[in-house]
């Protein structure tokens, strides 16, 4: 741990659409920073200006106003660090390269990509399957190194295009403490004269990300994974700079239950939501979804399971994140959101259902949609199920579930007559869940059969589906005129 005041940055890529293990990342940040009473910042690393894809800035505030994750400073809310668009911090990256290049920590190299290819060619015939620019390769190329200084100048002078390449020691090991994975060390043989400014003049992703870490005065990295390969080279940055390295804390990453990393693909075949925006679209509440992703890869510890964002801002750790791959669970996901859900007002939910399912069209009756919210709200996941599973309390159903079609006997259509006929000798005012299932229970046993002989039938020709909520009550809310004619199409269509 630093001394520093805890400042932590999320600084994805405008590359796409926010993926979930961004927006944990962004969470575990935004808790770090808040249970230590830090900053939490937002920098956009957009400098493959190539790479950058129109809307996906606006999509990553979205998923994190949308989480209720306030960002203290970042490209719209300013703050005391500058500019926090990386493609607006140009001319800084250029300086610093340039220190390096000072200092021999880096150089120009002139190479054209021929040259590249060419030496990669050669070293691959004398039986290096991974040829790199480094210490040894380095000595043969068109670079500041091998060049005599005044051509180096001149080259420079004429502006023949160039780049600045970090002078990478040949047999060093680099070694630091990750905050979760602890000692991790790195052979610096490995490495490649990492490229730290383009010829295009813009910074790489390794040089942009160490001098604004700096610049902003970040104490901590908290990212994923997939960055701890990238770490002993922005290691070697500090050292060179002379800096302090920030704390460095590497997220497990996020395992698709098939096994291996949660890809895109395997997130399609699996059903599971890939993108932030996804999570939005699909109505699952941002609660759910913010207390599933703080337990993918953390817990506290305890048994408890429930907790706002508030009280994870509280109690979030990083000496409790897990090393081993965090496996989506996507039933805990549905399970939380089922919590979360549940604990809105009937009120609440019905308002939701009447945006979602009838474009908060004034003619729908909010009442009966509370009604409706009460008799299903314990069986449905997402506040949009109330419309898919429910659909049948606004519509007559046109068409019957072929799964739930089997349970429709020879026996039904005489069950269904002999029910119908003695629900409709019940007055309308008396129309009511416990009269109807006084006349249900009186039928089956007049007639010796089970209670599923008629009640499976009786849902599919009211709702149209195998399964919801409990029939009586909501033939109730249905109301007699509907549920009687509902029954008289079904006997005519299914006979
Ligand atoms: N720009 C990198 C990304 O897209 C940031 C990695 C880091 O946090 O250093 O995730």
């Amino acid at each position: 741990m630093t001394d520093q005041p805890v400042r932590v940055r999320f600084a994805p890529s405008p590359t796409g659409y926010l993926h979930i293990g961004g927006l944990r990342t962004a969470l575990y940040n935004y808790l770090f920073a808040r249970s230590h009473g830090g900053k939490f910042i937002l920098r956009i690393e957009d400098t493959d200006l190539s790479r950058t894809v129109e809307g996906a800035e606006d999509d990553i505030f979205q998923a994190l106003e949308w989480c209720d994750m306030k960002v203290d400073e970042g490209p719209r809310e300013g703050g005391d660090y500058g500019l926090y668009r990386q493609s607006e911090r140009k001319e800084i990256y250029r300086e610093y390269a340039e220190k390096l290049v000072e200092s021999g920590n880096a150089y120009y190299a002139f190479d054209s990509e021929e040259d590249l290819t060419r030496m990669r060619e050669r070293l691959q015939k004398s039986g290096n399957p991974s040829p790199k620019y480094d210490a040894i390769t380095r000595q043969s190329m068109n670079n500041s190194l091998t060049l005599p200084s005044e051509e180096t100048e001149r080259r420079l002078n004429e502006g023949e295009p160039h780049v600045i390449r970090l002078k990478v020691p040949r047999r060093e090991v680099v070694r630091f403490e990750d905050e979760i994975r602890g000692i991790v060390s790195f052979e610096t043989k490995g490495l490649d004269d990492q490229v730290l400014l383009k010829s295009d003049g813009m910074p790489t992703y390794h040089l942009a990300n160490v001098v604004d870490d700096h610049l902003m005065k970040i104490s901590h990295v908290i990212r994923g994974e997939e960055w701890l390969s990238s770490t002993p080279k922005h290691i070697l940055l500090y050292q060179f700079f002379g800096w302090e390295t920030p704390v460095m804390a590497h997220l497990p990453l996020i395992m698709s239950p098939s096994g291996g990393k949660l890809s895109k693909r395997k997130a399609e075949e699996q059903g599971i939501p890939i993108n932030a925006r996804d999570y939005i679209s699909d109505y699952y509440e941002p609660e759910a979804v913010v207390n599933f992703l703080a337990y993918l890869g953390w817990s506290p510890g305890d048994d408890s399971e429930i907790h706002s964002l508030e009280e994870l801002c509280q109690i979030f750790s990083l000496d409790r994140v897990i090393k081993a791959g965090a496996v989506f669970n996507q039933k805990k996901l549905l399970w939380y959101n089922e919590h979360y859900m549940r604990e809105r007002t009937d009120r609440q939910l019905a308002e939701q259902v009447k945006e979602i399912a009838f474009d908060n069209d004034t003619d729908v009756e909010i009442d009966y949609l509370e009604k409706v919210v009460s008799l299903m709200k314990e069986r449905v996941s997402k506040v949009d199920e109330f419309d898919s599973l429910g659909r049948f309390f606004f519509e007559d159903p046109e068409e019957y579930d072929k799964k739930a079609l089997k349970k429709w006997s020879d026996e039904s259509p005489d069950l269904i007559a002999g029910y119908r006929e003695r629900i409709g000798e019940i007055p309308e005012a008396e129309f009511k869940a416990d009269t109807l299932k006084t006349a249900a229970k009186e039928l089956i046993e007049e007639r010796e059969v089970g209670f599923g002989k008629l009640m499976m039938p009786l849902r599919l020709a009211v709702t149209g589906i195998g399964f919801g909520p409990e029939m009586f009550p909501a033939m109730e809310l249905l109301g007699k005129e509907t549920v009687l004619r509902r029954i008289d199409r079904a006997a005519e269509r299914l006979g």
